[in-house]
């Protein structure tokens, strides 16, 4: 037998190099004062490993920039559209493929025209633009993940998945009529980028199908779902990526996705489905109407709101996305911040999910209570000591303001998400990080908490302003 090597490197060398920026620590204290201790308000040039998301920010192959050179540029039936028509279909085996500019474009022509007011759209846990989108039709966005997804220190393979009893409850309760659609999110972005069990994506399927309702899959990181799946779940260990994602998506009607993830591109997302198996009147023509949609606000059916290049840079990374060295890579990577957090004492949601690595700030920080934000006390320490970018999802997303001043109500959880960008890091940036962690870490009774100075009425973190405590 041939050694097995136990170190997984990096699948890939580097042909072109971006430099990125040290600044100083009396530079980055006034970029934060005047950015409002906001991260989203600094500017990356100020940043110095940005994991602030992992949308849009991957690093292009050498095939895709080629895709780049080939694209067709024509109006209508340009052959990259094609190209990137048979790609998608051959990785979803969906027969209508509508291309669009990012994933909640998909989503807005979809619950536009599917969604009637008073609707209930069933999930494992929505993204904040699908439920956005969802609430836009004034239909209620219901998130049905299992209960054990609560427990961060909890290690369970699938803790992205639906509790399937709570869904037929849910049928029960609002009857089929008012479920235009039931979605789910692969892997759980929301819920820590956890991944769903091929078992719980049939059971779901299964119940749709015995009430009549359509099933998409939100596919933003199905090839990440798809790995878990060969690693965790009995009887797939021998399939192949593209075996196992054929697999989730014959169990479903439908999907939206986010190319700026797992379609390893900078921008650019999809809509994809089948004609509806089901006599439904809300049903009738969709895939048409759905492209009507389309011609109305992204663009002709056959570029969608994209470049022709955009359409060629999606079409090749769906299909490296699926290389096993890749995702071997890439769960690893992941993986490998979480464990050395977790070597240093800082708790983090179990297990490592495939984009991120999410800080329990508020087990870290137990000397701030939540309306003095420890996420956002943490993330900007972060940045303050070690020029990183990463980014709360915790009481600043979640917590509303009191209309008396009083302190907010806490939310569930305080976390900080560090969201690694596909193919752009390498283990040693890696591992700055978390040496940086480690180091705030024990000196954590130092960090103070923060007050909101300013906030919009909605979505408040993006342009939210803080002051020190
Ligand atoms: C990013 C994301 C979306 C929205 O996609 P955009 O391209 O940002 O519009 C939808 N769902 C999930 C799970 C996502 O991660």
């Amino acid at each position: 037998m041939p050694y097995q090597f136990k170190t997984i490197i990096e699948p890939f060398r580097i042909k072109t190099v971006e430099p990125i920026h040290f600044t100083t620590y009396e530079h980055r204290r006034q970029a934060l004062q005047e950015a409002g201790y906001n991260l989203f308000l600094l500017r990356s040039e100020d940043v110095l490993i940005d994991l602030l998301t992992d949308s849009g920010t991957g690093a292009m192959s050498s095939e895709q920039w080629a895709g780049m050179m080939r694209g067709d540029e024509s109006y209508a039936g340009a052959s990259s559209f094609y190209r990137f028509e048979a790609s998608v279909r051959s990785i979803t085996g969906f027969q209508h493929v509508i291309p669009t500019h990012q994933g909640r474009a998909a989503e807005r022509i979809l619950f536009g025209v599917l969604c009637q007011p008073g609707d209930v759209v069933p999930n494992n846990n929505h993204f904040d633009t699908t439920r956005a989108n969802v609430e836009y039709r004034k239909a209620e966005a219901r998130d049905l993940v299992i209960e054990e997804a609560h427990q961060p220190a909890l290690i369970l393979p699938f803790k992205g998945n639906m509790d399937v009893a709570a869904l037929e409850r849910t049928i029960a309760e609002v009857g089929p009529d008012r479920i235009p659609l039931v979605m789910l999110t692969v892997t759980n972005n929301a819920g820590g980028g956890q991944p769903v069990s091929m078992a719980n994506i049939r059971a779901v399927s299964e119940v749709c199908r015995r009430h009549g309702i359509l099933f998409f899959l939100d596919a933003c990181r199905f090839a990440e779902n798809a790995w878990f799946i060969k690693t965790r779940e009995p009887g797939y260990a021998d399939k192949s990526p593209a075996e196992i994602a054929r697999e989730m998506f014959s169990y479903a009607d439908g999907c939206t996705m986010s190319a700026k993830k797992d379609g390893l591109a900078n921008i650019g997302g999809f809509l994809a489905l089948n004609d509806p198996p089901y006599d439904r009147e809300r049903y009738r023509d969709l895939p048409q109407r759905c492209k009507n949609q389309l011609i109305l606000t992204e663009g002709f059916p056959t570029y969608g709101g994209l470049a022709g290049y955009d359409l060629e840079a999606i079409a090749v990374g769906l299909r490296e996305v699926l290389q096993e060295d890749y995702l071997r890579y890439r769960t690893r990577a992941t993986a490998y911040v979480g464990e050395k957090l977790l070597a240093a004492g800082v708790p983090i949601v179990q297990p490592p999910g495939g984009h991120a690595i999410y800080i329990d700030a508020r087990a870290m920080l137990p000397h701030i209570p939540p309306p003095q934000y420890p996420g956002q006390a943490l993330a900007v320490t972060m940045y303050l000591e070690a020029g990183i970018r990463s980014v709360e999802i915790g009481q600043v997303v979640f917590g509303r303001p009191t209309a008396d001043g009083s302190p907010e109500a806490p939310v569930p959880l305080d976390l900080v998400r560090l969201t690694i960008p596909r193919r752009v890091y390498t283990q040693s940036h890696m591992d700055y990080v978390a040496e940086a962690i480690e180091y705030i870490a024990n000196r954590r009774d130092q960090i103070r908490g923060l007050r909101i100075v300013w906030q919009a009425p909605v979505l408040r973190h993006f342009t939210a302003r803080f002051a020190p405590l």
